[in-house]
């Protein structure tokens, strides 16, 4: 259709085309832009007017113009000069590295099919030169040619070669998932010493996601000492310390929160009462904790602060509580 002359058809062809191509971009472009900003954020770009959300509705745009371009215009120029993947696999392949591999010492010397004829006879091998794997490659390579850098492992030319395969008669896997070593040596799979060290570092990588995954808190807390001031003494002799707190609430549910002092039978005050933290949401204030003289360690104490909500304890910080010297002893 590139090449037919201008008409009415094809100027509607094309215009749905790129309609319906922008249309999908739209939707991934704010499927990602949600991923970065979160979805209530972008609920509100979407619904209210557009001049509150200047910058928001513009990078809606640019991600949606990135992604139409690229799904338009660029499609496998990404993968095959942008795309880093192509290059960091190349650095990680070996010639035992299972990849989408054409077997040469099955299709060598390459021929054209002829009805009847018997290729080994012929001296042909099992390629019938069809160059159907050339034709389906999003790439534009021949795999005949060995793995290339702009492979991506679609394995379409597989299932055209399999194709071509079948209806001359011959077995299947002319091109298939096989290392230079199994082809060349004709020699069955071998788990290397290479591969073993890969599984070993995929293993721990995984094993990290999950410990960092299933450990996660729910609310994430700090109680720091507010800087710039050291202690107050109270009315009554004792000493205060006044911190600044810091809630962050992973979940979507929203939750009542209150501290309590976990190892000194000490005091703990809000300010302003105890906060509510809302779902997806962070929440900020201060805290004085007194403490008599006599449950301190000298200078400086260390104190845990627990964090509740309801009778559920989701943190346990650790802080420092600042009161005066201790006056030496002769
Ligand atoms: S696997 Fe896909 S990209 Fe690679 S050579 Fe075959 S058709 Fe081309
Ligand atoms: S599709 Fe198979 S038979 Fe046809 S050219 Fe490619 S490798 Fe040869």
């Amino acid at each position: 259709m590139n090449k037919a002359p201008w008409s009415a058809e094809k100027a509607f062809k094309k215009t749905a085309k790129h309609l319906l191509f922008f249309a999908v971009s739209f939707l991934i472009g704010n499927i990602f832009f949600s991923y970065l900003i979160g979805t209530d954020q972008l609920l509100k770009i979407i619904t209210e007017p557009p001049s509150q959300h200047l910058a928001g509705l513009g990078a809606m745009l640019g991600f949606s113009a990135v992604f139409y371009g690229v799904f338009a215009f660029m499609r496998e120029q990404v993968c095959t000069t942008i795309c880093p993947y192509g290059r960091l696999q190349g650095v990680l392949l070996d010639r035992e590295s299972i990849v989408v591999a054409y077997d040469h010492q099955r299709g060598e010397a390459r021929g054209l099919f002829r009805k009847g004829e018997s290729r080994e006879e012929a001296n042909k091998g099992d390629c019938i030169d069809c160059h159907a794997c050339v034709n389906v490659c999003p790439t534009g390579i021949d795999i005949r040619n060995g793995t290339q850098l702009e492979c991506v492992n679609c394995t379409a030319c597989i299932d055209a070669c399999d194709h071509m395969m079948v209806a001359t008669g011959q077995p299947t896997g002319l091109i298939r998932f096989a290392s230079e070593a199994e082809i060349a040596d004709k020699r069955t799979f071998r788990w290397t010493t290479r591969m073993k060290a890969y599984t070993a570092v995929l293993v721990v990588l995984i094993g990290a996601l999950l410990a960092v995954v299933l450990t996660r808190s729910d609310v994430e807390t700090t109680v720091l000492r507010t800087p710039g001031l050291l202690f107050q003494r109270q009315p009554d002799g004792r000493i205060s310390n006044l911190y600044t707190y810091k809630l962050v609430n992973k979940t979507n549910k929203g939750m009542p929160i209150h501290f309590e002092l976990m190892d000194h039978s000490g005091e703990l005050n809000l300010v302003g009462g105890p906060p509510v933290l809302e779902r997806a949401s962070m929440a900020e204030g201060e805290l004085f904790i007194i403490l008599d003289k006599g449950q301190m360690d000298g200078y400086n104490t260390l104190l845990k602060v627990g964090v509740f909500t309801g009778s559920k304890q989701i943190a346990t910080i650790s802080t420092s509580f600042v009161g005066p010297m201790k006056k030496s002893t002769p």
